[in-house]
């Protein structure tokens, strides 16, 4: 079934609390965590609680969850006081884009200044 954890995802893990993280944010659809590897002083990582293995998956078989993560990764940005100055929200999508884990995740990237292109 769409949507259903998998035994072994790690974001599904941390979503059940069986993989320790520091969530910033959490609501009915979705978790916010810190990244354990950060690329910027604010990065936290948005995810819909249920399982989809990217955003395009995501995109086409759960919309709404696709708006709430956007909409978490600005109240991350918020909180987080980076809104002001502007932030980054990033999904890597598949593995040439340098996607690591196969459970649909939001970047939310800022505290620092930002090229364009992207590396
Ligand atoms: P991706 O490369 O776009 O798939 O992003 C996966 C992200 O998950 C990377 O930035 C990793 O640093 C991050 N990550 C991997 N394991 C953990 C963890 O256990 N807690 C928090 N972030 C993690």
């Amino acid at each position: 079934m769409p949507g259903e954890p998998q035994a072994d995802c790690l974001f599904c893990k941390i979503v059940t609390g069986d993989v320790p993280a520091t969530i910033v944010r959490e609501t009915d659809t979705t978790v916010a965590f810190r990244d354990i590897n950060p690329q910027a002083p604010t990065h936290v990582l948005v995810i819909p609680k249920a399982h989809y293995p990217d955003a395009a998956t995501l995109a086409v078989q759960a919309p709404q969850l696709c708006a709430d993560i956007l909409r978490e990764a600005g109240e991350v940005a918020a909180q987080e006081k980076v809104d002001g100055t502007g932030y980054r929200v990033v999904f890597n999508t598949g593995s040439g884009a340098g996607q690591t884990v196969w459970h649909a995740h939001a970047h939310v990237l800022g505290g620092r200044g930002f090229n364009w292109p992207p590396g």
